[in-house]
């Protein structure tokens, strides 16, 4: 890798950018580097050089790239901080210092992970960039894993998957979370990833491109007389997430039917939905595969049309449907939000709410523990959407109930819960709910207040903590009744 080829990488997507920067703080680099070497056997300077071309891949700007050229400066050399604070200023000093501060830590086993995992959140719902070049620097690391000792080797692996994995989900950065998905899957199950390779990429590949291509075909030539720009793809799943899904659904290889997808990218929304109307009518549509990401985005910003049809031979075939905007954001998640601002300056501006959310958990929950358990609540995990019956949107964890939703709307209305309509027919107030479900919660203004026996199935840390504050409250006055009866008797 050299310095060029990263100058040619940003001058290709904002060709203003400060090139005198990223040349000034590779120097640098070079200079307090000078003497050091990888365990490849490589001059150290190669690593800072690929964590900064991922960066740039990402199309980060000028500042981080530099930060990514100097982020093992202060931790490896002579040269601290405030060296760096003075050469490079106070906005790069503070992005190295803290990819610095992410790297210290010095728990061990389940106590590592937890303060680790904490660290990466709180940098996170700080400043974006850090966490982006943290990732840089450890994708690099992942990429020249086998000159590290055995046991490391494991516990890095391990770490990416627990940590820095989710993390990237979370993010929506899928071009770096297939990446060391399947690094670490290759070095924690070497076996697995050998049998899976040669199965999927020797075998099957060929005949599924083979298909894709007819598919491809056949819808193109649909598109074009409707005269709907387009462009066809096909999509392989990687080796981990066709693993992990034989693992879940304790499946064979060839019953996992959909290893691949046809990804078709159109100028404009309207064209996607155009697109599907295209698709279902050439095949028929599998009912319970439709997905609109489009009217309703994933958490982390993740739009598309996803429909599983019969394709020829009646074979499952998914297609996903999306614009250029789309596609980018699918690919760098909240790394697609970079914005130009004034001059050569970008702003990272993800509308993330869970950014304030891990703020004021942090808050509530100085306890390492209880914050990452929270935090694994609700944040980590899958969402679903549900609808009020103005249509306001309410994202719920899996599993939610008519319960988590009341009290996602008001802690008065979960306090007041009697019964509940989803999509209009009567439900149970501990009844699983689905995507997109309409639901109306029927309260009762007159009860006293909520249930202890809806602990057993409520999933949401909200209804949890208003149903235990609230038993709190009434033992409280009860107390006090006892108390008054006792006196009243005295
Ligand atoms: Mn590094």
């Amino acid at each position: 890798m050299t310095i060029e080829q990263i100058i040619a990488k940003i001058a290709d997507h904002y060709p203003p950018a400060d090139i005198a920067l990223i040349k000034k703080a590779y120097n640098f680099a070079v200079k307090a580097h000078d003497g050091q070497k990888r365990l490849t056997g490589e001059p150290y300077i190669q690593h800072p050089l690929h964590t900064a071309f991922i960066l740039a891949q990402l199309n980060a700007d000028a500042p981080i790239v530099a930060a990514g050229l100097l982020h093992d400066v202060p931790e490896d050399t002579k040269y601290k901080l405030p060296t760096i604070k003075k050469l490079f200023g106070e906005d790069i000093a503070f992005l190295v210092g803290s990819v610095t501060k992410l790297s210290l830590i010095s728990y061990r086993g389940q106590e590592r992970y937890r303060e680790s995992l904490k660290k990466m959140f709180l940098a996170m719902a700080k400043d974006l960039r850090v966490i982006l070049i943290k990732f840089a620097d450890r994708l690099h690391n992942l990429r020249t894993l086998e000159y590290l000792p055995e046991e490391k080797r494991q516990r890095i692996a391990r770490e990416t998957l627990e940590i820095y994995v989710p993390i990237a989900g979370l993010l929506g950065i899928w071009h770096l979370k297939w990446q060391m998905e399947d690094i670490c899957f290759r070095h924690l199950h070497p076996h697995e990833y050998q049998e899976l390779l040669q199965k999927y990429e020797v075998e099957k590949k060929l005949e599924l491109a083979q298909y894709i291509s007819r598919a491809g075909r056949e819808l193109g030539t649909a598109l074009d007389e409707l005269k709907i720009n387009h462009e066809i793809n096909g999509r392989f799943k990687h080796l981990y997430s066709i693993w992990q899904k034989m693992n879940n659904k304790q499946r064979k290889f060839d019953e996992i039917y959909d290893v691949f997808a046809l990804r078709v990218i159109v100028p404009t929304s309207d064209d996607c939905y155009r697109t599907l109307g295209v698709i279902h009518s050439l095949w028929k549509p599998n009912n319970n595969r439709f997905k609109d990401y489009i009217a309703l985005p994933k958490p982390n910003g993740y739009q598309s049309l996803h429909t599983t049809v019969f394709g020829e031979e009646g074979r499952a075939t998914e297609f996903q449907i999306r614009t250029p905007q789309m596609h980018e954001q699918a690919q760098y998640g909240v790394a697609a939000y970079w914005n130009y601002k004034e001059g050569n300056k970008y702003q990272l501006t993800p509308n993330l709410h869970w950014t304030q959310e891990i703020l004021a958990l942090q808050k509530d929950n100085p306890d390492t523990q209880t914050f990452i358990q929270k935090l694994q609540l609700d944040i980590f995990n899958d969402h679903l959407f549900v609808l009020t019956p103005r249509g306001d949107v309410h994202e719920l964890p899996l599993g939610a109930t008519p319960i988590d939703f009341a009290y996602a709307v008001h802690t008065e209305i979960g306090n007041k819960a009697k019964g509940v309509l989803i999509n209009n027919k009567i439900g149970r107030l501990d009844e699983i709910l689905h995507n997109n479900d309409l639901v109306e919660i029927i309260i009762d203004k007159k009860q006293a207040g909520p249930d202890l026996a809806w602990l057993k199935f409520v999933k949401t840390s909200k209804a949890k903590a208003a149903i235990r504050q609230y038993a709190h409250r009434s033992a409280l006055v009860r107390l006090a009744k006892l108390q008054s009866l006792r006196d009243w008797w005295k």
